[in-house]
């Protein structure tokens, strides 16, 4: 191994505040999980680190890392902070192979009760781990042909090797997890037909599938998509030579990084404002394969010959305004919209008593109850678009909360 993982986590301090605990938003304890593979026991790290996150295989490798734990370490302040990430990655991974013996599936008692996983996502895989593994009959509905949500359907396999997805999907159905795919509740089979053939609590983490629109002329041309689309799929797509990304998210980066592997020789990322929401990485990376980025621009029209965009700057009290007369059109053969996503309505379209947000994102309490008893949710389709891990934390509060709330029920 070129990076000698070994050498990097001799270089943690072990400090007693750990500012990188605290960078963490499911605060792994990475002083102590460090400490104990150097001692030796690699076993109880992974343990650990799969304890506190279902999902650490995959975090390690798609986190925000330079915001998150990284970016809070503090030898960073003079130099290069310890890269967790890559040793949170090499335990995990080798952990993940041993998760069928350690979790001995066999030996689980059974509760008897039946639960419905809607979301095959980052969210819906942490609810259904942890609830079978309190004894609950699980089976998760996803509306896709495979599980995964937005790991398998959105970030791109040079980011997320699809493989880890196959091996989440055997450790679930190890578990005795049901899964059934290509199910999209909502539609065929209602909420409510779940809880009439005996699922006694429901849990719903159907992310943010709907992509947002810009409301400008153009948008249905031929030669124009939407991110989350594309990227459910790049092979079906035909770009041309150019390429136009609206928008510097991490969506964006990704739809630019997939495209000029598919085929595109120019692909130029325009952002309104000149700090991009996409992770610095994320966006050095983008740079590094070629992206061209244009900053200070919004889009005004996009046509068959590309995008036109006007010059767009802060005024005198901060507030971005378009400086008319500037509008100017960046030749491309298709245009990609890059402006994050909010929910769609097939659940509560056909379910009554749960209420939404005026953005459309379900209303839960912090303990992921929403406005109808026995139905929980979590992950982007309450928070709306935030990340993995994120997602993965707000579960495993909400599967404490569902396991109380089927205690509490008389048979
Ligand atoms: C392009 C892109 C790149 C990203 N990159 C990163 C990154 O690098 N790092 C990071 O931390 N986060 C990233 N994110 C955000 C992150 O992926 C999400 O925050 C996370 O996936 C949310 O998990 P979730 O389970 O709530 O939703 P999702 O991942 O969206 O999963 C929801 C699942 O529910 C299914 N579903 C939807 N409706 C129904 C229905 N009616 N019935 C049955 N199933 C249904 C969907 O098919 C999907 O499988 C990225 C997001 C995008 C779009
Ligand atoms: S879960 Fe993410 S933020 Fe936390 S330690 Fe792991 S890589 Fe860092």
């Amino acid at each position: 191994m070129s990076f000698n993982i070994i050498t990097e986590a001799r270089r943690c301090l072990n400090c007693k505040k750990p500012m990188c605990v605290e960078g963490c938003p499911i605060s792994t304890q990475i002083p102590t999980v460090i400490r104990t593979f150097l001692d030796g026991d690699i076993d109880k790290a992974g343990s650990m680190l799969f304890e506190n996150n279902p999902l650490s295989v995959i975090c390690s490798l798609i986190c925000n890392h330079d915001n998150q734990c990284e970016g809070h370490c503090v030898l960073g302040k003079k130099s290069t902070p310890v890269h967790f990430s890559s040793i949170e990655n090499y335990i995990s991974d080798t952990y993940f192979d041993k998760l069928d013996d350690r979790l001995d599936p066999g030996n689980i008692e059974k509760k008897g009760k039946r639960v419905g996983v809607i979301g095959g996502g980052p969210a819906g895989i942490t609810i259904a781990i942890l609830l079978a593994r309190k004894g609950y009959d699980i089976t998760i509905f996803e509306s896709r042909e495979k599980i995964g949500g937005v790991l398998r359907y959105g970030i791109p396999e040079f980011r997320l090797p699809k493989q880890l997805i196959e091996r989440y999907k055997k450790l679930l159905l190890s578990l005795g997890i049901r899964i059934r795919p290509n199910t999209a509740i909502g539609v065929t089979i209602t909420v409510d037909d779940l809880f009439r053939d005996g699922y006694r609590a429901v849990f719903i983490g159907t992310g943010v599938w709907r992509p947002n629109t810009l409301h400008i002329k153009g948008e249905s041309l031929g030669n124009v998509h939407f991110a989350i689309n594309y990227l459910t799929n790049p092979e079906v797509y035909s770009l041309g030579d150019s390429l136009n990304v609206i928008g510097a998210g991490n969506s964006a980066m990704d739809v630019a990084r997939t495209a000029l592997r598919h085929g595109c020789k120019k692909v130029t990322v325009f952002s309104r404002s000149e700090h991009m929401a996409a992770a610095l990485s994320e966006i050095e990376y983008a740079k590094y394969d070629g992206v061209e980025f244009v900053t200070g621009v919004e889009p005004v029209e996009i046509t068959e010959d590309g995008t036109i965009f006007i010059k767009s700057e802060k005024n005198s009290e901060g507030k971005r305004v378009r400086v008319e007369g500037t509008e100017k059109l960046y030749p491309a053969a298709s245009t990609i919209i890059a402006v994050s996503q909010g929910p769609k309505n097939r659940i509560v379209s056909t379910t009554t008593g749960l209420d939404i947000s005026d953005k459309g994102l379900l209303v839960t309490n912090t303990y992921g109850e929403t406005t109808r008893d026995g139905i929980f949710a979590a992950g982007d389709v309450v928070l709306g678009a935030r990340t993995v891990v994120e997602a993965v934390n707000y579960s495993k509060q909400v599967a404490q909360t569902m396991d109380e709330y089927l205690q509490s029920l008389t048979d």
